[in-house]
């Protein structure tokens, strides 16, 4: 027990443990990679993921995509139902996205009301089926809180690339933060979905 193996640079350690010990460090794990309010990962999570994912698409040649999601007018609606009816739609909708992706695909909370998912190796048009079947499921929602039934909507800016050796994540971001800006300027409630290609 306790012992250090290194593979080139890679540590390994060996640890005997009890079936106690083993939760609660699975326990911390968890509370280090998610988001309490929605179980999704967290942003730290996404952005180490992201390096990662970006580096497996350049070594395979493979796509990239990724969709940023944020939620209309979701100001209005705290403003409006408060912010425990605005807690419980977030959650409503972190499911909602959970439930339409991949088991390999990823899905943070980004920020506040902002969700991303990261896509491996999906054509564009696969991406932009995606965000379609994602803007659906959001739109069709119906959160209980107080006898009535809210609904809220989503817009994406989603972004499919064959990343080069030079791709950044930051630059994935900033162009499905920028497609994300155009769905909300052409009035909410859908998607913009490009091919940033291979360069
Ligand atoms: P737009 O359609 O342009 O995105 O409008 P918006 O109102 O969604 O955008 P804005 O950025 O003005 O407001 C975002 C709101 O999201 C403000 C904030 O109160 C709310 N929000 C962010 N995080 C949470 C959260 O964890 N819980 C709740 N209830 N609200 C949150
Ligand atoms: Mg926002
Ligand atoms: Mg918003």
């Amino acid at each position: 027990d306790g012992d250090r193996i290194s593979l080139g640079r890679t540590i390994l350690k060996f640890a005997l443990q009890s079936r106690l010990e083993g939760d609660c460090q699975q326990r911390v794990y968890e509370l280090s990679t998610r988001d309490g309010l929605t179980s999704l990962h967290n942003r730290r999570y996404f952005d180490e993921h992201l390096q990662v994912e970006l580096a497996f698409a350049r070594r395979h040649g493979s796509l990239l995509g990724l969709l940023m999601l944020d939620l209309d007018h979701f100001k209005r609606l705290n403003d409006t139902y408060g912010h425990i009816a605005g807690d419980r739609t977030l959650m409503a909708v972190a499911g909602a996205i959970g439930a339409q992706v991949r088991g390999e695909d990823m899905v943070a909370r980004y920020g506040g009301e902002e969700i991303v998912v990261l896509v491996r190796d999906v054509p564009r048009e696969g991406v932009t089926a995606l965000a379609e079947r994602l803007r659906a499921a959001v739109e069709a929602l119906r959160v209980g809180h107080e006898g009535k039934e809210l609904t809220v909507t989503v817009s994406i800016g989603a972004m499919v690339i064959r990343p080069v050796r030079t791709t950044t994540g930051e630059e994935m971001i900033a162009a499905a933060d920028r497609l994300l800006y155009e769905a909300k300027s052409q009035g909410r409630n859908r998607a913009r979905v490009t091919d940033g290609g291979s360069p």
